[in-house]
């Protein structure tokens, strides 16, 4: 039977995958803050504490095809629009209070995303007690390359992370840096909410994060992924 909706339905977004004609439809998108110590550091924290989460909606996605150019356009309301380069894990197989031994199977693959911030806005929310959404989770907020199964990718787990701006590294790290790595990211997560098939998972940034401004084009790597590009507009 066809539901017979108000409207027309959004929908689904969804990510290309490498090597293959199937797309990854997304539920979900949860972030992890602070999770590399020297960005902690950056930001004004020790980096010793437990993982914690926020979340972006699905349609905040800007679903970038392989070797192409992605359209970030500025966002309103700011004047200190930052770039996060950061890891994605792509959940594949859903489920609660999974334990960090089992975790890893969990994953479908992984992509190079980037957690957009409007900084102000987010510090103005932090030191008012208030929530992050406005800093975190507006529309365009969150950019993010194909998705390489886990097979194909490689030695994720220790791979060099890097986002460069106009050809100029801002960030460099090794993803072997995550404060809580992908297994113990998965075990938190899910005792706090039942994973889906299709949710992401961003791991949280290294140091290095700074400001950019229209006409910047910003390229995300993650060794063994394909690269993220976006000019901001
Ligand atoms: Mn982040």
């Amino acid at each position: 039977m066809t539901m017979n909706y108000l409207f027309t339905p959004t929908a689904p977004v969804s990510v290309p995958v490498v090597g293959s004609t199937a797309h990854f439809p997304v539920h979900r998108i949860y972030c992890v803050g602070r999770n590399y110590e020297e960005h902690a550091k950056e930001m004004g924290f020790t980096g010793r504490e437990p993982p914690f989460f926020f979340l972006k909606p699905a349609d905040a996605l800007i679903v970038v095809e392989a070797g192409q150019t992605g359209v970030l356009p500025y966002p309103s309301l700011t004047q200190n629009f930052h770039h996060e380069i950061e890891l994605v894990l792509a959940i594949g197989t859903g489920g609660k209070n999974i334990k960090a031994v089992d975790a890893m199977k969990h994953i479908y693959g992984y992509a190079v995303g980037m957690d957009m911030t409007r900084r102000d806005l987010q510090n103005d929310m932090k030191k008012q007690g208030r929530p992050w959404c406005i800093g975190k989770a507006f529309d365009h907020s969150a950019p993010i390359g194909p998705i390489t199964p886990v097979a194909e990718a490689g030695d994720v787990a220790h791979a060099e992370i890097a986002l460069q701006v106009n050809e100029q590294v801002r960030q460099i790290s090794t993803v072997a840096k995550l404060i809580w790595n992908m297994a113990e990211t998965i075990e938190h997560l899910s005792a706090a909410w039942e994973l889906q098939p299709g949710d992401l998972i961003y791991t949280g940034t290294p140091e290095g994060v700074a400001a950019v401004v229209p006409g910047d084009i910003l390229t995300g790597h993650v060794a063994g992924l394909e690269s993220l590009t976006v000019k901001v507009a």
